[in-house]
């Protein structure tokens, strides 16, 4: 597990010799699973990213899909060039919620897979797996990566709303495994409905598509057509931040901590920050003019398919 890496120090005797974890003695697998793309990363026992790999292919729940998956996980082992029995396990990410145990889908909705298993995603995947929320994962990464223990609402804004509540480092999970559940907080009554049968939902109005859908469902040039002035991506810009500012208030007043922009636009926003920012503070209560508490993630790319990756590193630190 620990290999010499040099030596420290020069007090007349032998030089200490110093000892630094190898890092890829073991490795996780994270796979990231959306409507149209599979993402997988390979991490290493110090959480860095040693191999990031994405495709796209739409989801279906046939077995082609899953022995697709299965060999996407054998490549990526086989590309880092490590022995399978290396590998700690696959964290598989996906947008619905799972049961405590991780081997069920309880209600998914986004990708009609409600009762879908571990088992059935992992049929032709050869190594120990687990489901996890897409937004408990990218919490998690946030967690692992920036050395935050404490506490903080972790705002996944992708092509749906995720949120994870990060308290003293762990994910809150709720009575029933819905906390964090802030894309189905009504912001607009009778409003814009929601894929989840309500109406005025979060995430009818800050789903990343509400602004990709101007550039065919690419959110980078959505961003490139805001800087390059046109209207009509700055007047729908203009409505989402004042939507956004309203969210993350209600976060604010609930939680009193940190709120963190992740998800697509997060990894774009942080030029926006300011204006993001002075938005929120008009609606604070308590520190009238202030927003500072909303920060950026700063894991941009990959959160959820590290984070469900990371779990197993996690586990595999603490047997130790
Ligand atoms: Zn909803």
């Amino acid at each position: 597990m620990v290999e010499e890496s040099g030596s420290m120090g020069n007090t007349g005797g032998r030089r200490a010799k110093t000892y630094d974890i190898i890092k890829n003695a073991r490795v996780a697998v994270g796979l990231d699973i959306t409507r149209n793309h599979i993402t997988v990363v390979v991490v290493d026992l110090k959480g860095e990213v040693i191999l990031r790999t994405g495709v796209r292919h739409p989801f279906e729940r046939t077995d082609e899909y899953y022995r697709f998956l299965g060999a996407l996980v054998d490549q990526a082992v086989q590309k880092c060039g490590l022995a399978p029995d290396k590998v700690l396990g696959v964290g598989i990410g996906i947008p619905g919620l799972v049961t405590p145990d991780h081997q069920k889908v309880f209600y998914g909705k986004i990708l009609n897979f409600t009762g879908a298993t571990c088992e059935e995603f992992s049929t032709y995947i050869n190594y120990p797996s687990s489901l996890f929320n897409d937004a408990n994962a990218a919490g998690f990464a946030e967690s692992w990566f920036s050395n935050r223990t404490k506490n903080f609402f972790y705002l996944m804004l992708s092509n749906n709303i995720g949120g994870s509540v990060v308290i003293n480092g762990e994910v809150y999970n709720g009575d029933h495994l819905h906390s964090g559940e802030i894309g189905h907080l009504c912001i607009v009554p009778n409003g814009r409905k929601c894929y989840c049968g309500q109406r005025g939902c979060v995430d009818a109005y800050l789903a990343a598509t509400e602004l990709s859908s101007l550039t065919d469902g690419n959110i980078g040039n959505y961003f490139a057509l805001l800087k390059s002035g046109n209207k009509e991506a700055k007047a729908v810009w203009e409505q989402y931040l004042q939507h956004l500012a309203l969210a993350v208030n209600n976060l604010y007043m609930l939680f009193d901590c940190t709120v963190i922009l992740g998800g697509y636009v997060g990894s774009y926003i942080e030029e926006y920050l300011p204006t993001v920012r002075s938005y929120a503070a008009e609606l604070n209560t308590f520190e009238n003019g202030d927003a500072s508490y909303i920060e950026v993630c700063s894991y941009k790319t990959e959160a959820i398919a590290a984070g469900a990756a990371l779990n197993y590193i996690s586990a595999f630190i603490d047997s130790i």
